[in-house]
């Protein structure tokens, strides 16, 4: 698979993924307060949170990988967005969607 392919399929990926965690979370919204116990609730916020972190976290895969797609549309080498060095064709192969060196991604 070209790097394109995997940085396409990783997106949508995740793009279906965001919008799974929208709608399950809708759903524990709209049902906290409604004859629920105490502690049901707290589980569902404790839930909440592990979403909206996986959800910042997903966002943040997302938008690496849009980048990495406009890089890749710039044609040329992949060139970090820390150090503007060349970005490892090995490090490119384990993590498609890098956008910074190891050095800079630490
Ligand atoms: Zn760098």
């Amino acid at each position: 698979m070209t790097a394109h392919k995997t940085l396409h399929a990783r997106a949508a990926e995740i793009e279906q993924r965001l919008a799974e965690i929208e709608r399950e979370s809708k759903k524990a919204t709209s049902g906290i307060g409604f004859g629920k116990r105490i502690g049901e609730g707290t589980n569902i916020a404790v839930e909440r949170l592990k979403d909206v972190s996986m959800h910042q976290g997903l966002q943040t895969e997302l938008a690496n990988i849009k980048r990495a797609l406009e890089k890749l549309n710039e044609g040329g080498p992949m060139r970090c967005d820390g150090c503007s060095g060349p970005i490892p064709a090995a490090r490119l192969d384990a993590l498609p969607w890098a956008v910074r060196c190891v050095a800079c991604a630490v």
